[in-house]
């Protein structure tokens, strides 16, 4: 199993982010980090079989909360299941945010891998973004985690960016590339509802959804550069992309993320965490995703005593979804194709004890007369092509 914790807390709001994150005082921050521990506790209580894989830590700005408070989590985790030896844990850390010496704590606490948010290299683009720091921030900060010992660092950088072009985004390649990190998320900018983004740029959004010509954002021809530049560069500089979205040095692909597209059963906490599990019933097993509650005062004042018992909901979940037989194929299908080796025959049948083809086989023959899919040894991928339009072909896998 997997575990993923959510810390929202930001020093201050992106102009861009829609995601569960504000800039929370010290107290919400202490009494969050006491709820999330108890949290853990009420878990651990319940899945005394269960261990971990992979810790995922996100946010928000994780390395934002005390270095205290995040000994304190970790040490709960540790006390409360069976991390495997190999676990990937990972803190997700914004530049500007944790003091050199963070860093050497961290690695005493067991994290292994860091993903650091750059974004751009450009400073006038992080500006505009609503950043908190600049190019050289992000450079000290990973310098100090070079240092610390950490050498499995991943860097997220954006695409698709308000005025961007070609030779600005070459310039953030470039420079990530000298650092040489395992590691490299690059994301397509989107503009979402409700985020002072929307507010400017949503008239050129649909303009660019729309494939009209644009005046602040890239146009779909200008993305779609911006997109292969990025691909062509890292492969280029060693890089394999294992994802729609993911790059890594061979050995290096995140173990977390690659276990959302397997469907390894995850557990989250925190609030909005998703979790997805599997559950004993009196005729078998049974799939659901759940999310905790949204509202931060909700969820300080959610009871975590007790013990947590499959079949029973945590008083932190909103109604879980139980997965269809229908449901549980067709994300088998859209999250196994996102990644580059996609997935096989057997792998299916092994899960569903009904051949693909019985259930998806004109599906996959027009994707592959298509060029968009391809099929050889059982094994079934999206093709170039394919990858360039994901979102269309695993639309058809839907059913
Ligand atoms: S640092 Fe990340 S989570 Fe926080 S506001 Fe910016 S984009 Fe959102």
């Amino acid at each position: 199993m997997e575990l993923y914790i959510h810390i929202p807390f930001c020093v201050r709001k992106c102009l861009y982010c829609d995601f569960l994150s504000g800039a929370y005082d010290k107290d919400v921050r202490d009494r969050y980090t006491n709820k999330i521990c108890e949290e853990i506790e009420y878990y651990g209580r319940g899945m005394k079989d269960a261990s971990l894989s992979s810790v995922y830590i996100g946010g928000g700005t994780p390395s934002w909360l005390e270095v205290s408070s995040m000994d304190r989590i970790l040490e709960t985790v540790y006390d409360s299941f069976r991390v495997e030896d190999d676990a990937e844990i990972t803190l997700e850390c914004n530049p500007g945010t944790a003091v050199k010496d963070a860093f050497k704590n961290y690695r005493d606490m067991g994290i292994n891998r860091l993903s650091i948010g750059l974004q751009s290299a450009n400073d006038d683009e992080l500006k505009l973004l609503g950043r908190i720091h600049d190019f050289n921030q992000f450079l000290r900060t990973y310098e100090y985690a070079r240092e610390a010992g950490f050498f499995d660092i991943s860097v997220d950088i954006m695409t698709g960016l308000p005025y961007q072009d070609k030779r600005k985004l070459y310039y953030t390649l470039m420079k990530v590339g000298q650092l040489k990190p395992e590691h490299v998320s690059a994301y397509s900018l989107m503009i979402e509802e409700g985020t002072p983004f929307y507010d400017t740029y949503n008239f050129d959004s649909v303009k660019q959804q729309a494939g009209m010509p644009t005046e602040m954002l890239p146009n779909e021809d200008q993305n779609y550069g911006l997109t292969k530049l990025t691909e062509q560069f890292l492969e280029e500089h060693g890089y394999l992309k294992y994802e729609i979205s993911n790059f890594a040095k061979e050995g290096f692909e995140g173990k977390h993320n690659t276990g959302y597209w397997k469907r390894v059963p995850y557990l989250g906490v925190g609030i909005g965490a998703a979790s997805f599990l599997k559950r004993k019933t009196d005729v078998g097993t049974e799939e659901i995703r759940t999310k905790n509650i949204s509202d931060m005062e909700m969820y300080l004042k959610t009871s975590f005593e007790g013990t947590y018992e499959e079949g029973v909901n945590s008083s932190a979940w909103e109604e879980p979804d139980i997965l269809t037989r229908k449901d549980a194929m067709a994300e088998f299908m859209y999250l196994g194709l996102r990644m580059t080796e996609g997935i096989t025959r057997d792998e299916f049948e092994d899960a569903f004890h009904v051949t693909i083809e019985s259930i998806y086989g004109p599906v996959i023959k027009n994707a592959v007369a298509d060029g968009l899919m391809t099929m050889s040894g059982g094994r079934i991928a999206l093709t170039e092509t394919g990858m360039d339009v994901s979102n269309r072909v695993l639309a058809g896998f839907l059913l």
